[in-house]
C-alpha cells in the first residue's frame, strides 16, 4: 500500500512528476496491501509457467524433419497426454509447494526490505540488479545441485527431476518438493542479499522461469534471443545433463556455462558435444 492519498501528494512528495510507469504503478498498486502484492509473484508464476511452454508443446506435436533438425533428441517423440501429464503433476507441486512456500515468505520479503512505494526503479536499476540475481543463483544453484547429485540427495530427492532424460519445457519445475524449496532458495538469495523494488522482484521471477522453460524445452533454435548472451548455457547444456541421467557429473549450473567451466564439470560435455553436432549432421543428411 502506497502512502500517498493521490497522484498529486505522490508528486509533491517525489518532488518532481510521475512518470507514466509509475502512475500506472499508483492507479494499480495504491489501495493494494504489500502481501496482496507480493501474492501476485504466485500467479504470475502460475500464468508463466502454463503459458510459455505452449508454443514448444505446439513444436512438438508438429513434429517434422524440418522441425527435428532443432530438436536436440531427435529420436524422442512426446505426445499431447506425455506433456499434459507432466504439467499436471508439476500443478500439484505448485498447489501444495510452490503456493505456500511463496506466501508463507512473505514476513522475510517484509525483512530484508522489498518495496513496493514509488520512485520506480530506473531500466538500468532493474538490469543490473536482475543480472547481479542470475550470477548469484547461478552459482548457489550450481552447488546445491551438485549436492542433490550425492547418493543420498539423487536417490531421495533429485532422481524425480531426471524422469526427464529428454525434458520439455512443461518439465523445468518438475521436482520433488524439496528440490522445490531448495532450489527457491538459490532463486530468492538475490533479492535476500541485494534487495529490490516489488516490481523487479516480480520481473526476477518471471526471467527466471522463463529461462528454465527455454532451457528444458528440448530445441535449439538458433534464432533464440539467448543465443546473444555471453557465457549462457541453454538447453543443449541442460539437455546434456538430463541425457546423461543420474550418473551425470556434468553441467550443473542453471544458467551459466562458466561454473562448470571453471570447476571442470563439463569436460565429458564438451567432447560429447561434438558427438552430438556429427549426429545432427547425420539426420540432416538423411533427411535431405
Ligand atoms: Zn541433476
Ligand atoms: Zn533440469
Amino acid at each position: 500500500m502506497l502512502p500517498y492519498n493521490s497522484v498529486q501528494d505522490a508528486e509533491i512528495s517525489l518532488g518532481r512528476n510521475l512518470t507514466y510507469g509509475e502512475t500506472l504503478w499508483f492507479q494499480y498498486s495504491a489501495q493494494k496491501s504489500d502481501y496482496i502484492l507480493y501474492c501476485h509473484n504466485t500467479l504470475f508464476l502460475f500464468i508463466f509457467y502454463t503459458l510459455f511452454p505452449i508454443p514448444f508443446v505446439l513444436v512438438e506435436l508438429l513434429r517434422s524433419p524440418k522441425i527435428d533438425k532443432f530438436k536436440i533428441q531427435p529420436k524422442l517423440k512426446n505426445s499431447f497426454s506425455d506433456m499434459m501429464q507432466c504439467y499436471k503433476k508439476v500443478m500439484f507441486t505448485f498447489v501444495y509447494a510452490v503456493g505456500p512456500l511463496q506466501l508463507l515468505s512473505y514476513p522475510i520479503i517484509e525483512w530484508v526490505g522489498i518495496r513496493t512505494s514509488l520512485p520506480l526503479p530506473s531500466g538500468a536499476e532493474m538490469f543490473w540488479q536482475i543480472l547481479v540475481y542470475f550470477l548469484i543463483e547461478d552459482y548457489a544453484n550450481y552447488w546445491l545441485h551438485r549436492v542433490m547429485h550425492s547418493k543420498w540427495g539423487y536417490e531421495n530427492i533429485h532422481k524425480v527431476h531426471h524422469e526427464y532424460t529428454a525434458p520439455i519445457g512443461f518439465a523445468a519445475p518438475y521436482a520433488h518438493w524439496a528440490e522445490i524449496i531448495i532450489l527457491g532458495f538459490a532463486s530468492f538469495l538475490g533479492p535476500l542479499l541485494v534487495p529490490c523494488h516489488m516490481f523487479t522482484f516480480w520481473l526476477w521471477f518471471i526471467i527466471r522461469q522463463l529461462e528454465a522453460i527455454e532451457t528444458h524445452c528440448g530445441y535449439e533454435f538458433p534464432w533464440s534471443p539467448s543465443k546473444i548472451i555471453p557465457f549462457y548455457g541453454g538447453a543443449v547444456h541442460h539437455d546434456y545433463h538430463h541425457y546423461v541421467g543420474g550418473k551425470s557429473q556434468s553441467n550443473f549450473a542453471s544458467v551459466f556455462t562458466y561454473c562448470d567451466y571453471i570447476y571442470g564439470t563439463d569436460k565429458g560435455y564438451r567432447y560429447q558435444k561434438d558427438v552430438f553436432e556429427k549426429m545432427k549432421n547425420q539426420n540432416e543428411m538423411k533427411f535431405e
